[in-house]
């Protein structure tokens, strides 16, 4: 098998398993506790903070954890604009962009019900947003606002210093869902223009269910998840210990080592990129220009070919890959990603995101090109057969 859907989640890391194990099998004592027990757990959460709060240069207690970035960006999100209407009297306008994770959109949306006004602001062909287009979106009553550090279909990444700065000069709290964006780049939170950060486990080689949302000190935001006040208050619910322990390391380990494993990565994409369009007739690239493109994400829109039978097709060839986001389906029919380029997700050309790991082999990556290619043959001949 070749794995090529890191963006969908990465494998866990052997590591990161063995530091989670002894808290699925021996310590496993309630971190509230007060015996020894609860203790053990306690001291594990807090070492995991701990690395969180190094590996992005803050205090430990500007990050809580939760059960994902879903859940992250969720509270982010209705928590500032529930401070903001608890301030205010009455809603605002929440600013974030057309290509964000579902999370990000139907949490605005959700609010939008309620008389938020949410304003989604276009990208450019590369997926991109125009800092212009945010300053011009800024009213007084503006609340938030959200926008992704990269996207999760197309890697396209935004230019979150120049936003975080706009967001800063208007004294309006800047959400950054880093969920994407995370693998590649490190965030100093000391200088960085972000007040609220969202991160996941399981997109850097952590476990699935458990994540993260930094919230920086003086930061106004209310709690969705109310019940006996665990993670400061701020999100209660009796802690994913061993998936928490499982984060912290995970984010250890990509603190010091990034540099040494993106850059092959970047070698893959570009391989890839310039690869694919000269074996698979038509085929393009999809998204931002190398510079502006995430290191392990490459993507294209393949001519011709109907989206599930080529994954399909793909898969009993060994290779795992998927059109786009991965959460639903791994097919990317209608989305609003590929909609807000100013693409047609029904016109015949299917996406497909390649997203490269860091367990992958040069071999691997060598022998794809030519697994495209004949995936791509064979569906071509069976719509000729039909015809
Ligand atoms: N944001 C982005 C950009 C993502 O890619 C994802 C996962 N696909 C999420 C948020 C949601 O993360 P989780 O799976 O931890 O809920």
């Amino acid at each position: 098998m070749i794995y090529l859907d890191n963006a969908a989640s990465t494998p866990v890391d052997p590591r990161v398993k063995d530091m989670m194990l002894p808290y699925l099998d021996g310590c496993f004592g309630n971190p509230a506790s007060i015996h020894q027990q609860g203790q053990l757990a306690r001291a594990a959460i807090e070492q995991a903070r701990f690395n969180l709060g190094k590996a992005f240069n803050c205090e430990p207690t500007e990050f809580i954890f939760t059960s994902g970035a879903t859940e992250a960006n969720n509270l982010a999100i209705k928590g500032c604009a529930a401070a903001y209407l608890k301030k205010q009297g009455k809603p605002g306008r929440i600013i974030t962009a057309a290509i964000e994770h579902e999370s990000v959109l139907f949490s605005c949306r959700s609010l939008a019900e309620q008389g938020w006004e949410i304003i989604e602001l276009p990208v450019n062909k590369e997926g991109i947003v125009n800092p212009t287009d945010l300053t011009t979106a800024i009213t007084a009553n503006t609340a938030l606002i959200s926008i992704m550090a990269a996207n999760n279909e197309i890697g396209s990444i935004q230019p979150i210093i120049k936003l975080g700065s706009i967001a800063r000069e208007h004294a309006i709290p800047f959400h950054v869902d880093a969920v994407q964006g995370l693998l590649g780049q490190a965030f100093d939170l000391t200088v960085m223009p972000i007040d609220l950060l969202s991160l996941s486990a399981h997109k850097i080689y952590g476990p699935k269910g458990v994540g993260a949302l930094y919230i920086r000190r003086g930061v106004m935001i209310e709690t969705i998840m109310h019940g006996s006040s665990q993670e400061l208050g701020r999100r209660s619910g009796t802690e994913n210990l061993a998936g928490i322990v499982g984060l912290g390391e995970a984010l250890r380990l990509l603190h010091i080592e990034r540099e040494q494993f993106i850059p092959q990565l970047q070698t893959w994409r570009d391989y890839l990129l310039s690869k694919i369009p000269q074996v698979i007739p038509h085929a393009s690239i999809l998204g931002p220009k190398a510079e502006n493109r995430l290191p392990q994400t490459a993507s294209f829109l393949i001519p011709e070919i109907e989206q599930h039978l080529f994954l399909a097709r793909l898969d009993l060839a060994g290779v795992c890959a998927s059109a786009g986001s991965a959460c639903a389906s791994g097919a990317t029919t209608n989305s609003h990603v590929i909609s807000a380029l100013g693409l047609n997700a029904k016109a015949k050309q299917t996406p497909l995101r390649l997203s490269l790991g860091r367990f992958n082999t040069a071999a691997e990556i060598r022998t794809i090109p030519k697994l495209l290619k004949e995936a791509v043959n064979s569906l071509a001949q069976k719509v000729a057969a039909k015809v």
